[in-house]
């Protein structure tokens, strides 16, 4: 019997409920929640970005201990260079816990799982840097075989990776894997909601991205079983941005790193409180928990409605974890262990869960 894991990438606890709460629009996501035991109003990792936290899901660790604090690494030639590869990752993983078990993993577009040698099945989510070439970077960091039949079958789907396309395409491999592999441990990464909240902001456009991942929940489900154990959660939430701001030309090498919600500082800047976009200062346990301490002197929230970064987001993430509205959710389906209060109110749960399931020890 399957492990299935479902990251619904950047959907807040209150719209998984309102989509939980519509049968007639979500059939799929309502019928999965008549059975899982659910739990909102859950708090992310800090900084709260892909990356970061669904390495914290990877690891159960917080990124100063994971060592992924960010989604890129750095830039070459002005494109970015993201935090993908696998031996990136400093805590140990639970696919490194469940490989030396001899469980059999496959994972879909997750992300930093380039090149992990403990899943057997493994599609990662890869970033291009100018001039590479997608099918050469995906054989260099995924399984050939698995990705090439995926590619035949699916391929089409994709149109250019463009969203919902992309995640169809996910979905169909996860499909496959499910029925074909039976992996005991299978994890997909579905994000068509972050792209459209990025592109248009939480609004009615957002819906044709709530639709696709009520569909591909229902495809996941009809091929995992009535029986098998499923985990759906949030990385992160959005907040709808009106204004952007590009910190880069107004600071110069002050500026440590923009990331959205929140921004980090080399040295000292006197005045910063009185600009508009000006939330408030982190916090000492910000600064260390987000792995920001000793890289940069201190770091800043966005106030409402603002966003730092050099693209025009509709909505974005990167704030503080603690910023209203701003929760993620895990619901669970078949959880064969009994549950019991975890040591920690954080997205850390899910991991714990993962452990408890497949009895990997991981020690959180
Ligand atoms: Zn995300």
């Amino acid at each position: 019997m399957s492990l299935i894991v479902i990251s619904f990438d950047g959907v807040k606890d209150t719209e998984f409920e309102k989509m939980a709460a519509d049968a007639q629009s979500y059939p799929n996501i309502a019928a999965f929640m008549q059975s899982a035991r659910y739990t909102g109003d859950v708090f992310t990792t800090f900084v709260s970005n892909t990356y970061p936290i669904h390495s914290c899901i990877s690891t159960g660790r917080h990124p100063k201990e994971h060592g992924i604090v960010s989604n890129i690494l750095g830039y070459a030639d002005g494109a970015e260079i993201w935090a993908q590869e696998a031996k990136f990752i400093t805590a140990r993983t639970i696919f490194q816990a469940a490989a030396q078990k001899g469980l059999k993993i496959g994972t879909v577009a997750w992300p930093v799982t380039c090149g992990e040698k403990g899943i057997k099945w493994n599609l990662p989510e890869v970033h291009l840097l100018p001039g590479q070439n997608r099918i050469i970077e995906h054989m260099r960091h995924g399984s050939a075989i698995f990705q090439i039949r995926a590619l035949l079958r699916h391929g089409k789907k994709m149109q250019g990776l463009k969203q919902p396309y992309l995640d169809d395409f996910f979905t169909s491999v996860m499909v496959d894997l499910l029925r074909e592999k039976k992996p005991d441990l299978a994890m997909v990464h579905l994000l068509a909601y972050d792209d459209f909240c990025h592109n248009f902001g939480i609004c009615d456009e957002t819906d044709t991205a709530r639709a696709a991942l009520d569909h591909n929940l229902g495809r996941i489900l009809a091929a995992a079983g009535d029986d098998a154990t499923v985990i759906v959660f949030s990385d992160h939430g959005h907040l709808n941005v009106s204004e952007n701001i590009d910190l880069a030309p107004i600071f110069g090498d002050i500026l440590h790193e923009q990331c959205g919600g929140s921004a980090f500082f080399t040295r000292k800047v006197e005045i910063i409180e009185e600009y508009s976009w000006f939330g408030r200062l982190l916090t000492e346990e910000e600064m260390d928990v987000s792995g920001y301490a000793g890289r940069a002197a201190f770091g800043i929230g966005a106030a409402r409605g603002f966003s730092f970064s050099d693209l025009p987001h509709r909505a974005n993430h990167g704030y503080p974890r603690d910023y209203d509205e701003y929760r993620v959710f895990f619901a669970v389906k078949n959880a064969k262990r009994a549950p019991h209060r975890l040591p920690f109110e954080d997205i850390r749960n899910v991991t714990a869960i993962i452990d408890q399931e497949l009895g990997l020890g991981m020690d959180l």
